[in-house]
């Protein structure tokens, strides 16, 4: 930006989940390396997952901060300790609506220091819909920020419109996703309980809500990049009306080995060990094993997982997320760890995805098809096996399996809230081979390098995300100057 443009400020407000604060500390970042002054509202347990981070950020020279609010733990009736969204199979819809519930209290705080601060803009999570009309208040242009694709935000809206799963038969009944390009099959079942219930619940008003703030607000910001999915871009300015920007993909702008080991947690194994590990393997020979941040197996599904990845015959990093107390469980076939001894790792906790991905010797990602992971797949070109969980996770697959032709589905039937649907040893062994071995598998391989050639160059200078970018920063600039 040119000297004389004055400087524009953005406030960056993320929802309480790893999956949310991850791209949106990465756009902050990213906003700020293109000389805005950002800052990210966030609470006190959260603000140190990425306070070093924003630290090395501000040492290189970029003008970025944080701020804290408090986390209304007594208004919501809620105990202390825990400021992020973080089902399990304890912690069920009742206790995670509540934990949504206490998250609408923040509007107070942020309103002070919308006040406070006047701010240029603010993106805010599409959790948090009433966001739109806090903004309003000051005069204060709203951006959205939902962390999916410009496939999912337009199945869902679609969905939203014609409600096609109203008109079959059963729940397995394949229905066409009406408008949608592509001839998109999906069934009832692989729908979220608020959408196919019809009854009206927490879940079904927030949705509601945030469907809403997303044609109210200024517009939205896409984490995605135009060539990716260049028809569903189109389709959701075009024929959905919507106003959007797509300044993707966020995890790309990491560029040094700490900024990529450090997302969300810090990782529970050494990023060099990891590293070396991965160094002493062949070229696309490691199957890499993750779901996210949420889902929550059973033992008896991590079983079986693997018995299948070990029938598979392939190495693997395999990271695993246990409840606290369980960690000591016998949850792996007997002899599992000693007969798969240097041809699999086992990460307990959370695993460093960005730099494993990107190292040469991933052949293949086993993937719940959460967006942020799917996209990181994409950029590092790893084709993937798709096995969703719940969310919008099955639009993912479709995208993945169907449009970009990247992957090998696992099966999955069924949308179960964290823990998923079952997957058996047979289909795990089938999809991890898929994606490994064979012919089909090298043309897979080089169509998803191809689509991360295609990312990284969107990000790079005059990239379509950049510009797209740069768009946006002079939109936000000339209201700011009149
Ligand atoms: N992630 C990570 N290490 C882990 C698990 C997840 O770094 O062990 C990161 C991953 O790279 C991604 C995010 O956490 O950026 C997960 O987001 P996603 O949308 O894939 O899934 P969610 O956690 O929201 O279900």
């Amino acid at each position: 930006m040119g000297s004389k443009t004055p400087q524009l400020h953005i406030f960056f407000f993320p929802f309480l989940a790893q999956g949310h604060m991850i791209p949106f500390v990465d756009m902050a970042k990213l906003f700020a390396s293109r000389g805005v002054k950002s800052t990210i509202i966030t609470t006190p347990l959260n603000a140190p997952l990425f306070s070093k981070k924003i630290e090395r950020s501000k040492n290189s020279g970029m003008d970025i901060d944080i701020k804290i609010i408090k986390f209304p733990y007594a208004q919501a009736g809620l105990s202390e300790g825990i400021e992020s969204m973080e089902p399990s199979k304890e912690m069920g819809l009742d206790k995670i609506s509540q934990f949504f519930w206490a998250t609408s209290l923040l509007q107070e705080p942020l309103e002070q220091l919308l006040q406070e601060f006047k701010p240029d803009c603010l993106v805010a999570d599409m959790f948090y819909p009433w966001a739109t009309d806090a903004a309003k208040k000051f005069e204060i242009p709203r951006l959205v920020f939902h962390g999916i694709s410009f496939f999912s935000l337009s199945a869902s809206a679609c969905m939203a419109l014609y409600k096609p799963y109203k008109k079959v038969e059963s729940d397995d009944e394949l229905f066409v996703v009406p408008i949608l390009p592509g001839e998109i099959k999906l069934t009832r079942k692989t729908l979220p309980d608020h959408v196919t219930q019809g009854v009206e619940n927490f879940f079904s008003k927030l949705f509601k809500a945030v469907g809403e703030s997303e044609v109210t607000s200024y517009g939205v910001v896409v984490n995605s990049f135009y060539e990716l999915e260049e028809t569903y871009a189109d389709f959701y300015r075009n024929a959905l009306g919507r106003k959007a920007w797509q300044i993707g993909p966020l995890s790309l702008y990491n560029r040094g080995i700490e900024d990529k080991a450090e997302r969300g947690r810090k990782a529970s194994i050494d990023e060099q060990e990891c590293l070396k590990w991965l160094d002493s393997k062949k070229p696309n020979s490691v199957v890499y094993v993750c779901f996210g941040s949420t889902v929550n197996f059973s033992f008896a599904q991590l079983k079986e997982l693997a018995m299948g990845l070990e029938a598979s015959g392939q190495e693997f990093i395999w990271v695993v997320k246990l409840d606290k107390g369980n960690e000591e469980v016998e949850w792996l076939p007997k002899g599992f760890e000693e007969r798969t001894k240097g041809k699999g790792l086992i990460i307990r906790g959370w695993a460093p995805q960005l730099l494993i991905l990107e190292h040469q010797s991933i052949g293949g990602f086993v993937t719940h098809c959460g967006w942020n992971s799917t996209l990181e797949s994409v950029s590092a070109g790893v084709p993937m096996v798709t096995w969703p969980i719940f969310a919008e996770q099955f639009y993912n697959e479709k995208l993945v399996i169907n449009v970009l032709k990247i992957g090998v589905a696992v099966g999955v039937k069924q949308w179960v809230w964290v823990v998923g649907d079952f997957v058996n040893r047979d289909a795990i062994e089938k999809a991890v081979k898929a994606i490994m071995v064979g012919e089909k598998a090298e043309e897979m391989r080089s169509r998803a390098k191809a689509f991360g050639e295609m990312a990284k160059r969107a990000v790079e200078k005059d990239g379509s995300s950049y510009l797209d970018l740069d768009a946006l920063i002079q939109e936000l600039s000339l209201r700011h100057s009149r």
